[in-house]
């Protein structure tokens, strides 16, 4: 299942931003998930809790959030947002758009261990999903 590696990819990033110490307790991480990621949050969440279950992560809670969908336009020369229903044109003109702002990725914003904010911002490109 697609969502299941992506579960254990965060599993790695965050064990190895934490550096394995044996100390520190992830209580939990935010991900921003891009609506064109081809994600399910429910989907991520369900398999985070098998993933997570046979790691160091167990008991961390995963915060999903639903990224916002940001196109360019070239005839307008600006950048839109794109709520609702996903289609890929323009918010002022809706003229079809070619380039994509922000909408495929999965984004870790915060691990949060022993309440203590750690930021690591990772990206990952989901490329040629539609
Ligand atoms: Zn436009």
């Amino acid at each position: 299942m697609h969502e299941l590696s992506i579960a254990s990819n965060i599993i790695d990033i965050v064990s190895q931003s934490i550096n394995n110490k044996e100390n520190i307790k992830v209580d939990k991480i935010c991900v921003s998930i891009g609506k064109l990621s081809g994600i399910v949050k429910e989907s991520l969440l369900f398999c985070w809790e098998i993933a997570a279950k046979n790691s160091k992560l167990n008991g961390s809670k995963l915060i999903v959030k639903e990224q916002a969908l940001v196109v360019y336009c070239e005839s307008c020369k600006k950048k839109t947002l794109i709520c609702g229903n996903v289609k890929l044109r323009c918010g002022r003109c809706g003229e079809p758009v070619s380039k994509i702002i922000s909408g495929k990725e999965l984004i870790i914003d915060k691990i949060i261990v022993n309440d203590e904010t750690k930021d690591s911002r990772y990206k990952k490109e989901h490329a040629g999903k539609k």
